[in-house]
C-alpha cells in the first residue's frame, strides 16, 4: 500500500492466527504450551528433553551500525527476514526477540515490535505487559531490596541470642529447625550439624548475623518506568526506621541483574543457583553477602518460575516468534533469552535473533557473554545499515526523535554518505574478528536513491569484507521485500563455523576491559576512577575477576561520548564505576555519564497514546 499506514494501523488490521495453530505448526505438543488468552502462550522448558537429539538450526544474529536515536530497523529486519524465510521460501524459521521495556514505549522511542509490514502482533500486548515477566522481575528485585534493609534493621535491634531464636525458631513440638532459607548459608559456612541446638555460640553468631556494611550495598530497587526522580533516593525516613536512613536509588527493571539472569539462565535449577549467588554487598569484615545468605533466593525463584518460560507470538505473516527477556543493550547485555534460543534451534532450521543497538554493544555481548553462557555457536551476522545513519556519521546535522529529518538525509548526497561509510566498515570488521560471516542488510527508506544504495553495498563488500550486502524493502513490502536478504543469509549459513571469543576469561579485569575498548571501540586506552580502582581490587580479592565484561556505554557512538560520530580516534575510555552481577555472571563497568535509569523528554511518547472509544482500540502507540 502507498503510503504505508502507521505501524499500529497495520498491526490492528492484520489477521491473527490462534496461537494454538502457530504452536501446532511449530511441532509443539498440546501439553507443552500454556495459553495466555487466544494469541499468546508460554512454552514449557520440558520440550528441550523431548527434542534433545535433534540437530540445532542455523543461528543468526541481527545487529547494526551505530544508530541514530530513531533506530535503524534491526527489529524490523529481524521480523522481515523471518517472514521471507518462513512465508516465502518455505523454511522452518523462528524469531527470538526481547520484550520491550515500558520506559522507551512511553518515553522517546515508542514501541519495539518492528515496523511497517514487518511486525510482531498484537503489538499492544508485545509493548505492554505481555504475560507479566517484567512485572515478576520487578517484584523479585524489590523483595530482595526489602530483605536487605529489614535485615540490617533487625540485626541492629537484637542480641546474638535473640537473632538465633528468631531465625531458627522452635516448632510446636519444641524442636528448633533451620528451614530451607538457611541451607545454603550453612553450606557456605561449612556447618554440617543438622540440629540448631548443637551449634556453638560462635557458630550461631556466624550463621545469623550477616553484619552487612550499608556503604557496600550495590543492590538497588527497580521500576520499569523512565522515572529519573528515583535515580537517587533516601530510604528509612519513617518514624519507626529512624537511624537507618540510607541513600540509594532505582534502576529501570530491564537494567536489573534479575533481568540479566532471566536472559542468561538455562533452566529453573540453574536460575535458582544464579539467584542465590546474587551479591548484594559485603559484610563489615569484607565477606560477600548474597541472596542465599539472606534466605530469599527460593522465594525469588518462585516469583520467577513462570517468567522463565518463553512467550510465543507471531509475525504479520504468521511465522512464530519467541519474545523473552528484555535487557537494554547499553546498560545491560541487550539480548533475549538463551532458553528461547535453545528451544527455537531445536524447533526450526533458522533462528533469527536480535541483539540491541550497534555491533559494539549488543553483538559483542551476544558473543562474549550470551554465547559463552549458552555454548551455542552463531552462524551468521546480519548487520543493518541505513542511508540516514551513515549520512549522520559522515557529518550530517543532528538527528532528533520527533523532529522532521533535515533534507541532507532525504535528498541524494553521495559525498555525505561516503564520509559516513567507515562506521559500517568498522562494525563489519568487528563481527569478522569473532570469525562470523557478515551479511549487510541495507534497510531502504522511500527517499533513498539507487546510487546511494549501490555505494553502500560496494563499500560493505569491498572495504568491509562482508559476504554479501543486500538492499531490502521489508518495511514497505513485508517478507517479500527481504527475499534477497534471506537468500544471502542461507548462503552465508552454509559456511563452516569458525566462531571464537574476543578475550579469554582468565585475563585480569583490566585486560578484558582494555581489549574491548581497543578492539571494538577503537580507543587508545582506559582510565579508571578511584572508585573503579577500589572495586576492581575488591572483586579480584573476592574471586569475581574471572567473569566476562558487560560494558555500560552509550549506544550513540563507538566511544563513550554520544556526540562523537563516525569512527572516533584519539580517545580514552573513562570507567567511572564497576558493579558485579555475580548471579548473572558478569562485571559491569559504567563508562562516562551512563545512567541506569533513563528520563522522559518534554514530550514523551505517552502524549499520543489513548483508547479510541468508538472502536475500543489502543491508538498512538506507533
Ligand atoms: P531497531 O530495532 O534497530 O531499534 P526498529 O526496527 O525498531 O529499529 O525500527 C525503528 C523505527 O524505524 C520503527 O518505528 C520502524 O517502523 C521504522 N523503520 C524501520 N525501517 C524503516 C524503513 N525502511 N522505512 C521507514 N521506517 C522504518
Ligand atoms: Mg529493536
Amino acid at each position: 500500500k502507498n503510503p504505508v499506514p502507521s505501524d499500529i494501523e497495520i498491526a490492528q488490521d492484520s489477521d491473527l492466527k490462534p496461537i494454538s495453530l502457530v504452536a501446532e505448526e511449530l511441532g509443539l505438543l498440546p501439553d507443552e504450551i500454556e495459553f495466555y488468552g487466544p494469541v499468546k502462550a508460554k512454552v514449557k522448558l520440558d520440550v528441550l528433553d523431548r527434542l534433545k537429539d535433534r540437530p540445532d538450526g542455523i543461528y543468526v544474529d541481527v545487529t547494526a551500525i551505530t544508530p541514530t536515536p530513531l533506530g535503524e530497523g534491526k527489529t524490523t529486519t529481524t521480523v522481515g527476514l523471518s517472514q521471507a524465510l518462513g512465508a516465502h521460501l518455505g523454511k522452518k524459521v523462528m524469531t527470538c526477540i526481547r520484550q520491550p521495556s515500558q520506559g522507551p514505549t512511553f518515553g522517546i522511542k515508542g514501541g519495539a515490535a518492528g515496523g511497517g509490514y514487518s511486525q510482531v502482533i498484537p503489538m499492544e500486548d508485545f509493548n505492554l505487559h505481555l504475560t507479566g515477566d517484567i512485572h515478576a522481575i520487578t517484584a523479585a528485585n524489590n523483595l530482595m531490596a526489602a530483605a536487605i534493609d529489614v535485615r540490617m534493621l533487625h540485626e541492629s535491634e537484637a542480641t546474638d541470642e535473640q537473632l538465633f531464636n528468631r531465625l531458627c525458631p522452635a516448632d510446636k513440638s519444641g524442636k528448633r529447625r533451620f528451614g530451607r532459607g538457611m541451607q545454603n548459608r550453612l553450606k557456605k559456612l561449612g556447618i554440617t550439624k543438622t540440629d540448631p541446638d548443637e551449634l556453638s555460640i560462635e557458630e550461631r553468631k556466624r550463621l545469623c548475623r550477616l553484619d552487612i556494611d550499608p556503604e557496600s550495598i550495590t543492590w538497588r530497587r527497580v521500576v520499569d518506568t523512565n522515572d529519573r526522580f528515583l535515580r537517587g533516593i533516601t530510604v528509612g525516613t519513617g518514624d519507626e526506621e529512624k537511624g537507618h536512613e540510607r541513600n540509594t536509588g532505582f534502576d529501570i527493571t530491564v537494567a536489573s541483574e534479575i533481568m540479566a539472569i532471566l536472559a542468561l539462565t538455562t533452566d529453573l535449577r540453574d536460575m535458582r543457583r544464579r539467584l542465590g549467588e546474587i551479591v548484594v554487598g559485603t559484610s563489615k569484615s569484607g565477606e560477600a553477602i548474597n541472596a542465599d545468605d539472606l534466605g530469599v533466593a527460593g522465594a525469588l525463584t518462585v516469583l520467577m518460575k513462570d517468567a522463565i518460560k518463553p512467550n510465543l507470538m507471531q509475525t504479520l505473516e504468521g511465522t512464530p516468534v519467541f519474545v523473552h527477556a528484555g535487557p537494554f543493550a547499553n546498560i545491560a547485555h541487550g539480548n533475549s533469552s538463551i532458553v528461547a534460543d535453545r528451544i527455537a534451534l531445536k524447533l526450526a532450521d533458522y533462528v533469527i535473533t536480535e541483539s540491541g543497538f550497534g555491533a559494539d554493544m549488543g553483538m559483542e555481548k551476544f558473543f562474549d557473554i550470551k554465547c559463552r553462557a549458552s555454548g551455542l555457536v552463531p552462524n551468521v551476522v546480519v548487520l543493518v545499515a541505513t542511508i540516514r545513519a551513515l549520512k549522520m556519521h559522515g557529518g550530517g546535522p543532528k538527528v532528533v526523535a520527533g523532529k522532521p529529518l533535515d533534507p541532507a538525509y532525504t535528498d541524494e548526497n553521495l559525498e555525505l554518505l561516503k564520509a559516513g561509510l567507515p562506521n559500517m566498515v568498522h562494525h563489519i570488521k568487528t563481527a569478522r574478528k569473532f570469525g562470523v560471516p557478515v551479511v549487510v542488510a541495507v534497510n531502504s527508506f522511500a527517499t533513498d536513491t539507487d546510487a546511494e544504495l549501490a555505494l553502500v553495498r560496494k563499500a560493505a563488500i569491498e572495504e568491509g569484507g562482508a559476504e554479501d550486502a543486500v538492499v531490502c524493502r521489508h518495511w514497505a513490502l513485508g517478507g517479500e521485500g527481504a527475499i534477497d536478504l534471506a537468500r544471502a543469509v542461507i548462503e552465508a549459513g552454509k559456511k563452516p563455523r569458525n566462531f571464537h571469543f574476543l578475550y579469554p576469561l582468565e585475563k585480569s579485569i583490566k585486560e578484558k576491559i582494555e581489549t574491548i575498548a581497543r578492539e571494538v571501540y577503537g580507543a587508545d586506552g582506559v582510565d579508571y576512577s578511584p572508585e573503579a580502582e577500589e572495586r576492581i581490587a575488591s572483586y579480584t580479592r573476592l574471586g569475581f575477576d574471572k567473569l566476562p565484561i558487560c560494558m555500560a556505554k552509550t549506544h550513540l557512538s563507538l566511544s563513550h561520548d554520544p556526540t562523537l560520530k563516525g569512527v572516533p580516534t584519539g580517545f580514552r575510555i573513562p570507567v567511572r564505576d564497576i558493579r558485579a552481577s555475580v548471579g548473572a555472571g558478569f562485571l559491569y563497568p559504567l563508562l562516562g555519564k551512563m545512567s541506569t535509569m533513563p528520563g522522559l523528554p518534554t514530550r514523551p511518547a505517552f502524549y499520543d497514546i489513548d483508547i479510541d472509544f468508538e472502536t475500543g482500540r489502543v491508538v498512538g502507540m506507533f
